[in-house]
């Protein structure tokens, strides 16, 4: 598709900018003044549609609710000194927005309609984009069904929708993690590398355990035998060992991150050694005991890059190198940083101008 998406834009007469703390923005609290609605119905999307952000109206037999017939996305907006404003690696959300709704049964969204939405929305919401630096305009983008339905079966209609909002870091401190040995996100065969909503539900009581405890992520492991690690939360988990970049090679238990595939290009250009394979807890312990592991850190759109500072694994707790001390991860979140704000050339073309 080339030709421009075909939007009506209905914009706010109440705008909540004015009244916005800029220097206090928790991640998720806040919304922008617009919001992107799209229907899919008689197998297509129409209707694309800019309106002021605010409640939906349903019917309470969507099976969104009932059977979990929900994805979402994560990706984020940077205003750079000179005002531009760029959306980071948007086609990779639109490609992964597709494997989700594929795995769901869900209709397939065209990637450029994807991306029109998000840079419309965007444009029109741009004073939102916090020009301090670390913070971005957060855009979650989402499918659910909405067929007045209770049939355990894929619905016909939909609704695409994209919501934004202005946000600082998502942790301001080195993690202290604990091992999951117990529970699982998700298991070999079932829907871990989709950005499906279920997958977030069902890893709420793990994470409040591990929050009660004393902790603020957890690390997931196999679901078989707990003795390989997967994902930092809801983030990729990557390891410097040995002077090579470890990371969980991903398969149908793993998300498979934009900013895990943004932190291997860099790290391949710098000359490092890559493994991406299984990685076992025992090895990364092994390392944080004999000073082997310089680097340990979770890579996601919302987390950047959370360094983690103790990981705990069945009583016994391991303090890793100072985060201040680390090479690569501060190298990584700099130039990052340098990239997405447009202080430096963009070489990769990641930077999509809105
Ligand atoms: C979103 C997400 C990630 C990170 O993906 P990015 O594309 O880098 O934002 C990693 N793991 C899980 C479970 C996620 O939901």
């Amino acid at each position: 598709m080339t030709e421009t998406l075909d939007i009506s834009i209905t914009k706010t007469l109440n705008s909540r900018l004015e009244q916005t703390d800029f220097s206090n923005l928790p991640f998720g609290r806040t919304f922008a003044n617009h919001m992107f609605v799209a229907d899919y119905a008689d197998g297509e999307w129409k209707n694309f549609q800019i309106v002021p952000y605010g409640d939906i109206v349903m019917s309470p037999a969507i099976s969104a609710i009932h059977y979990g017939q929900s994805f979402f996305e994560g990706l984020k907006a940077y205003k750079h000194g000179d005002g531009k404003v760029s959306v980071f690696r948007p086609y990779m959300n639109a490609a992964r927005f597709n494997k989700s709704a594929e795995r769901l049964c869900m209709p397939d969204l065209p990637e450029d309609i994807f991306v029109q939405s998000i840079a419309a929305l965007v444009d029109v919401d741009k004073d939102w984009i916090p020009a301090q630096a670390n913070h971005s305009l957060y855009i979650r983008p989402f499918m659910f069904a909405t067929d007045p339905y209770l049939g355990v079966q894929p619905s016909k209609t939909y609704k695409f929708m994209v919501i934004t909002g202005p946000t600082g870091p998502y942790f301001s401190k080195p993690l202290r993690v604990k091992i999951e040995t117990e529970y699982s996100r998700s298991t070999e065969g079932g829907f871990g590398y989709a950005k499906a909503a279920g997958n977030y539900g069902g890893a709420m009581l793990p994470s409040r355990k591990a929050v009660e405890q004393g902790y603020d992520q957890l690390i997931w492991t196999d679901s078989k035998e707990h003795l390989y690690m997967e994902e930092l939360g809801a983030a990729n988990v990557m390891f410097i060992l040995d002077g090579k970049l470890v990371t969980p090679s991903t398969r149908d238990t793993i998300l498979k991150g934009i900013t895990r595939d943004t932190v291997l290009n860099l790290a391949r250009e710098w000359g490092y050694e890559i493994e991406e394979r299984r990685v076992s807890v025992a090895e990364i312990l092994e390392g944080a005991r004999n000073g082997k592991l310089t680097d340990a850190f979770g890579a996601g759109t919302a987390a950047t890059i959370a360094p983690i500072g103790e990981i705990e694994h069945e009583g016994q707790l391991y303090t890793l190198i100072d985060p201040s001390q680390r090479v690569f991860s501060n190298k990584v979140l700099k130039t990052l940083d340098e990239i997405r704000y447009g202080v430096t050339p963009d070489p990769y073309g990641w930077n999509y101008m809105v």
